[in-house]
C-alpha cells in the first residue's frame, strides 16, 4: 500500500524495460508507466506491456499504461556511432535523410522543414540544449552555424524558431502507433503537440472509448486554446520540455500553474512532466532546486509527476523513483498542503456525483475515516471524489480491468477490481473486505461507501453509506 496520494508516472526505456526492472520500479513507487512511441519498435512496446501486466498480476495492484504518441515532432536522424559533437561557430550541413549522420553532417527526414526554412531561422536540438542558425537552404541540404554547442545524440528533438511548418497534428506514424497501442489494450493515449481542440476530436474518432486521452500541452497555441481543449480531453500534461522551448522559459512556471488550476476546476487529472529530477540521469541525488520543483507541483495540486530520461536512460532509475516518492510524501505530510485545498473552493455541478464527493470530503474529515470506497464503471465518480482531495485513501472499486488501470493515474486513488454487487448488502460486504485487505482498515475504523443504485448502470451515483468495521 502506498503512503502517498499523488502518483508517479515513469518513462520506460533501455534503463528500465527489462521485466525485473519494471517490477522494481513499481515496488519503489511507480503507479503508471509511459511508453514513448518516439523511440523503440512495436515489439519493444508489446514486451513492456506484457511485463507490466505481469507485474499487475503478481502484485494485485493496477498499473496505468500510457502510450505516448510522437506527434508531429521533428527529430534529427541517426549518426554513425550514435552521436556527434557540435562545436561553437562550426558550420554544419543538414541533409534530407534518416541516417548516415557524422561529424558536421546532420540527417533530418522532414521535407517540410527544407521547404520553408530561410537564412536567419533557428533550430534548437534536444529540448533547446543546442542551437544552430540557418545560413543557406538549397532544398535538400542546408548549411547552419552552431551557436550553442554540445553533444547531439540520435533522434533528439528539433524545434523550429522563426518559421511555421505545414504539418498536421496526427502523423501517419501516429495513426499506426495508436491502432497498435489500442490492440495492446493500453489505458491512456497521450497526444503530443496538440494545437487545437479539433486535434483531440480527431484522435477520439480513432480511439473511441478504448482508452482515455491525455493532451500534452507543449505548443503556445494549445495554451491559448486551453479551455476548449480541456473540455474534450480526459487528462492533461504540462509538457515542460517542449513548452519551454516553444515559449520563453519564464512563461513555463506561470503556464504550469494556469494549467493545473484549469484542470483541477474541471476535475481532469493533470501531470507535471520533464526535468523534474533531471540531474539524476547521472547523479545519485537530485539538486535542491529539483526537489523543490517536485514539491511545488504537489502543492499546486498535480495528480501525478513524471520521470522521463531519469528512468528511461538514466543511471539510477529506481533511486530517482524512491526519491520522488519521499519528496511527494514529505509535501503531503505538511498540514499546509491540506489547508491549501480547503481554502480554494472548486466549482460544482448539480449532480449526485458532486454532492456525494463534497460530502465524502467533509465526512472523512469530521469522522477521520480510513478510506472511501467508490463503486464505479467509468471511473468518473471516483475522479470527482479525488478532485475534492479528501484526507483519506480513495479506493476505486470496479469490475472492469481497464477502468481500474486508468484510475491508477488519479490522485489518491487505489483501484481494485471486484465483482459488481447485486444488492446493498453485497455492496457493503465487498467494501468492508477490500477496506481491510487493501486499505489497511481494521476493527473500529470508519469507512465511506459510495455507489449508484440500481447497480451496474453507469452515471447513477446516488448513495453514500457511513460504515464502521467490526
Ligand atoms: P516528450 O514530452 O518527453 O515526449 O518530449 C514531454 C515534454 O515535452 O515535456
Ligand atoms: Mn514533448
Amino acid at each position: 500500500m502506498r503512503r502517498r496520494f499523488a502518483k508517479i508516472l515513469a518513462t520506460v526505456g533501455p534503463a528500465s524495460a527489462a521485466p525485473e526492472n519494471l517490477r522494481l520500479l513499481h515496488d519503489v513507487g511507480v503507479d503508471a508507466f509511459r511508453l514513448n512511441f518516439s523511440h523503440g519498435s512495436h515489439d519493444d512496446h508489446a514486451r513492456s506491456v506484457a511485463a507490466i501486466r505481469a507485474v499487475e498480476k503478481d502484485t494485485g495492484n493496477s498499473i496505468a499504461i500510457v502510450a505516448d504518441m510522437q506527434g508531429p515532432k521533428l527529430r534529427v536522424g541517426e549518426f554513425e556511432g550514435g552521436q556527434i559533437i557540435l562545436t561553437y561557430g562550426e558550420e554544419v550541413t543538414l541533409f534530407l535523410g534518416k541516417d548516415g549522420g557524422k561529424a558536421g553532417r546532420i540527417p533530418m527526414n522532414h521535407p517540410e522543414m527544407f521547404a520553408v526554412m530561410e537564412p536567419g531561422n533557428q533550430l534548437k536540438f534536444d529540448d533547446g540544449k543546442l542551437m544552430v542558425t540557418i545560413l543557406s537552404n538549397g532544398g535538400e541540404t542546408m548549411t547552419a552555424r552552431v551557436d550553442v554547442p554540445g553533444v547531439l545524440k540520435n533522434k533528439k528533438g528539433v524545434n523550429v524558431l522563426g518559421a511555421t511548418l505545414p504539418m498536421s497534428a496526427m502523423t501517419t506514424k501516429d495513426r499506426k502507433d495508436m491502432v497498435f497501442a489500442l490492440s495492446q489494450e493500453v489505458d491512456w493515449i497521450a497526444l503530443s503537440f496538440v494545437q487545437t481542440a479539433q486535434d483531440v476530436i480527431d484522435a477520439r474518432e480513432i480511439i473511441g472509448d478504448k482508452a482515455k486521452i491525455i493532451v500534452k500541452v507543449e505548443k503556445p497555441s494549445a495554451v491559448e486554446d486551453l479551455d476548449e481543449i480541456l473540455q474534450h480531453t480526459d487528462a492533461v500534461m504540462v509538457a515542460r520540455g517542449d513548452l519551454g522551448v516553444e515559449l520563453p522559459l519564464e512563461a513555463v512556471p506561470v503556464v504550469q500553474r494556469q494549467i493545473i488550476r484549469a484542470a483541477r476546476a474541471l476535475g481532469k487529472p493533470v501531470i507535471v512532466a520533464t526535468h523534474m529530477l533531471e540531474s539524476m540521469i547521472d547523479a545519485p541525488t537530485p539538486t535542491r532546486a529539483e526537489a523543490s520543483d517536485v514539491a511545488t507541483a504537489i502543492y499546486q495540486g498535480a495528480d501525478a509527476v513524471m520521470l522521463s530520461a531519469e528512468t528511461a536512460v538514466g543511471r539510477h532509475p529506481a533511486t530517482a523513483v524512491a526519491i520522488m516518492d519521499r519528496i511527494i510524501t514529505a509535501a503531503e505530510n505538511d498540514p499546509e498542503f491540506w489547508n491549501y485545498f480547503r481554502s480554494r473552493p472548486l466549482p460544482h455541478d448539480a449532480t449526485g456525483e458532486d454532492a456525494i464527493s463534497i460530502s465524502v470530503r467533509s465526512i472523512a474529515q469530521i469522522m477521520a475515516c480510513k478510506a472511501v470506497l467508490g463503486y464505479t464503471l467509468t471511473g468518473s465518480t471516483v475522479q470527482r471524489i479525488s478532485r475534492e482531495r479528501p484526507p483519506c485513501r480513495i479506493v476505486g472499486l470496479t469490475p472492469l480491468r481497464k477502468t481500474a488501470s486508468q484510475m491508477a493515474l488519479c490522485w489518491g486513488v487505489m483501484p481494485v477490481v471486484t465483482r459488481d454487487p447485486s444488492n446493498f448488502d453485497t455492496m457493503v460486504e465487498i467494501a468492508r473486505e477490500v477496506a481491510k485487505e487493501k486499505a489497511g482498515a481494521g476493527s473500529g475504523d470508519k469507512i465511506l461507501i459510495s455507489a449508484g443504485i440500481p447497480f451496474g448502470i453507469a452515471g447513477t451515483t446516488n448513495t453514500l453509506k457511513v460504515d464502521i468495521l467490526d
